[in-house]
């Protein structure tokens, strides 16, 4: 089994930021489970269909969610076509965490998640990674925010792209979307009981990743001379 480092935590605690980049600086396969539920969303609204478990999970199963490109620029195909920035809306956000919390649908993606983990080390992140997907992890990351820092990096990363959203309706969004994702009966987030769990409120995306990094780098079983040296530091 390849080494795998498990990145969880809610909306905008630095997960992306923290695994894209340790995933290009080791050359390891980058794996963001979110955009799975979000590509499948955005189809389940394009169609107006997936209001149940049932339907939710007929949906996924005649979808194909595919990658390609390097962690930093990582492109997302849904049924072949590039979504890669139109998964990234509010409403799609919203949408995700509505269809993540049907247990078909998960089972589903989780299969698919998993037979990743096969082939090379990854660092994978979402909300169920350290929990469910790979409970068997090297390395468990638990990323944590509080809620105005959180609501503020994502205002921010939106009007990025271009988007124009006040920052108040990002907090109640945000607020929507973790409470879901809490609540739910099935996979809800949480900190893996191993987890190593890193409050990044106050910190740049260099801190987070350094700090990360060394959680990564201290594992007994982390492969020496697995670092891409041309890539460092990117
Ligand atoms: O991480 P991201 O914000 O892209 O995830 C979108 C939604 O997908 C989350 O709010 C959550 O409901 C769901 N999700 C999940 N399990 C994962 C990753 C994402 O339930 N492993």
């Amino acid at each position: 089994m390849s080494f795998v480092v498990t990145i969880d935590g809610p909306s905008a605690a630095g997960k992306s930021t923290t695994a894209r980049a340790i995933a290009q600086q080791l050359g390891w396969r980058y794996l963001d489970t979110g955009a799975y539920y979000r590509a499948l969303a955005l189809k389940a609204l394009r169609l107006w269909t997936a209001a149940d478990d049932q339907a939710a999970t007929r949906l996924a199963r005649e979808t194909r969610i595919e990658f390609s490109g390097d962690p930093s620029r990582a492109h997302v195909l849904l049924d072949g076509a590039d979504v890669t920035d139109a998964i990234r809306a509010p409403d799609v956000s919203q949408g995700a965490s509505r269809i993540a919390a049907f247990p078909g649908v998960r089972r589903l993606l989780v299969e698919w998640q998993r037979t990743l983990r096969e082939r090379e080390p990854l660092v994978g992140e979402g909300r169920d990674l350290g929990t469910v997907v790979f409970p068997d992890a090297e390395v468990k990351l638990y990323l944590d925010a509080d809620p105005e820092t959180r609501a503020r990096r994502r205002h921010a990363e939106l009007a990025d792209r271009g988007l124009a959203v006040t920052l108040e309706e990002v907090r109640a969004d945000m607020r929507a979307r973790d409470e879901r994702d809490r609540s739910r009966a099935d996979s809800p987030l949480k900190p893996a009981a191993d987890a190593t769990v890193l409050d990044t409120s106050g910190w740049d995306p260099a801190r987070q990743v350094e700090a990360a990094l060394a959680v990564v780098r201290a594992h007994p079983r982390f492969p020496k001379g697995g670092d891409v040296p041309e890539r460092a530091g990117t």
